[in-house]
């Protein structure tokens, strides 16, 4: 038998970094044994669904490039995959039990189940469901309902002795039965709870094995009662840890809390997401922590995760995707720019973008970006047909912090030296001709560099400055450089003798080209 696995998420909102996480080690198992990946959509608590949901889980599946076989919107054999479309069998199954005496109905109000719980607390006894409706003459229930009556109905657990199931990577646990109380199956709107839904739905989709959170642990008992009771064959758990912040805690907002789609907007590559999430908590070995996808399906497996909880180490996966960066394409690497730059440009930059724009400037930042969302802020001045000259105070570099009124002279003196270039517009004449000029004005070079970087970019940190210079043309660059001279010869005059007050220098840029 082949094996079957499911993501089976509620429509709450986006998927967190957890959730998807066991999702993608279920989609990484189905993969490798050539089994199904089946998607499912547990809507069953309509208080709780946001608008939109579906579409956001599917997106996220999408964006990490995990298909999946059988779902909502593609259907499959053992479909609707959405458990509002599926109260008929909840109800079958709930009359199944009702008359096999495995179930009951219950009548208790809110109010009635409050003053339990304060009885409950009072005496020191355990919480849960103390049974009182499981008395009730099943026919006078049926009829009291048939009235109208409002109820729920609940499984009947047994009173004594033990339940025992076996978790793949934890091996068996134990329940004494008097813990677990007679839980909800089906509410008074007619909606099951997940734990009736779960096991009427894993069964009749063939699912092999159930990946879920190990906050779910508890309530297995209960499936697994519920399971024997409906004649099912369980199937296998695999309860997975939770993920921890760096500090030992609970996941928090800026450590890794985030959806899916959160790191897709930051600029994460999805590879190095799947490759980063894989690996919290399962290893391949003691080394090896960069595994493409293709190396994930072929050795990951469920039975060896590890059980313990493990951290999530937003630097790790920083790093991981300053890897995947480096190590795409060009040719790949300049799609992945353009596309994320349509996005990101402003709507003036006209489209399609000009894709051998990209094409030329994407070898000189690969080594710079660490995620695509730097990459609009990098090169925005590639497409504009002008750069509004920067703050005066921008183009005063280290050296020069003391002497500014130098900096108009030497960005003119600087458009007279490159001038006579523009016939041949290239990296090699253009550096070895400002060099030449910084030398003849007792200029450091990389000041009268960042007087150019600035006045053709508009920034202090850019790509290499030459190969820039080369891309963004002969006549723009000039006129850019023009431009930019009478505001620096304004605000630094060159009789003024003081220094550019509290000029930051950023220390980054192209130092040194
Ligand atoms: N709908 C449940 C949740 O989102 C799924 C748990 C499970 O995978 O069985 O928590």
């Amino acid at each position: 038998m082949t094996v079957r696995l499911r993501y089976a998420p509620s429509p709450t909102g986006d998927p967190h970094v957890g959730n998807i996480r066991t999702a993608l080690w279920s989609w990484l198992h189905a993969r490798r044994l050539g089994g199904a990946f089946v998607l499912r959509l547990e809507d069953t608590d309509q208080s709780r669904a946001v608008e939109g949901s579906l579409q956001r889980i599917e997106d996220s599946l999408r964006w990490l490039g995990m298909e999946w076989d059988e779902g909502p919107d593609e259907g499959g054999p053992y479909g609707p995959y959405v458990q509002s479309e599926r109260l008929e069998r909840y109800h079958e199954a709930t009359d199944r039990l009702l008359a096999a005496d495995d179930a009951y109905r219950c009548f208790c109000t809110p109010g009635d189940l409050r003053e339990m719980r304060e009885q409950q607390r009072a005496s020191g006894q355990p919480p849960g469901y103390a049974g009182r409706c499981r008395a009730l003459d099943p026919d006078e229930a049926a009829s009291r309902a048939t009235a109208g009556e409002s109820h729920v109905v609940r499984f009947k657990m047994p009173n004594e002795g033990s339940t025992t199931f076996e978790d793949m990577i934890r091996g068996p646990i134990t329940y004494e039965n008097r813990v677990l109380d007679d839980f909800v199956m089906l509410k008074s709107d007619g909606f099951p709870t997940y734990h009736l839904a779960h096991v009427v739905d894993d069964h009749a989709m063939e699912i092999t094995h159930v990946t879920r959170g190990d906050e779910w642990i508890p309530s297995t008992p209960r499936h697994v009662r519920l399971f024997e009771a409906l004649g099912y064959e369980p199937p296998v758990f695999v309860h997975t840890p939770v993920i921890l912040g760096p500090d030992g805690g609970k996941l928090s907002k800026r450590h890794g809390a985030k959806s899916v789609l959160d790191y897709a907007a930051e600029g994460y590559l999805p590879e190095a997401l799947c490759n980063f999430l894989a690996i919290i908590g399962w290893a391949l070995d003691d080394s090896t922590e960069i595994l493409s996808k293709d190396e994930l399906i072929a050795s990951f497996d469920l039975a060896r995760l590890n059980p313990a909880p493990a951290t999530f180490d937003t630097e790790k996966l920083e790093w991981m995707n300053g890897v995947y960066m480096r190590s795409l394409s060009l040719g790949d690497l300049a799609g992945r720019f353009a596309q994320r730059l349509d996005d990101d440009l402003p709507a003036e930059v006209a489209r399609p973008l000009d894709a051998g724009l990209v094409d030329a400037f994407t070898p000189l930042i690969q080594e710079r970006v660490k995620l695509l969302s730097e990459v609009a802020p990098m090169t925005d001045f590639f497409f504009a047909s002008d750069v509004e000259v920067a703050e005066p105070g921008e183009f005063i570099a280290r050296g020069m912090r003391k002497t500014p009124e130098r900096a108009a002279p030497a960005l003119k003196a600087a458009v007279a030296a490159l001038e006579p270039l523009a016939a041949e517009w290239r990296t090699e004449p253009l550096e070895a001709a400002l060099r030449a000029l910084a030398e003849e004005l007792g200029l450091r070079a990389g000041d009268l560099f960042m007087l150019c970087r600035v006045a053709v970019t508009g920034k202090r940190i850019t790509p290499p400055l030459f190969e820039t210079m080369e891309i963004v043309g002969a006549a723009p660059s000039l006129a850019r450089m023009r431009a930019a001279v009478p505001v620096l010869a304004a605000a630094y005059p060159s009789d003024a003798p003081d220094a550019v007050e509290g000029g930051e220098d950023a220390g980054g840029g192209e130092s040194g080209s």
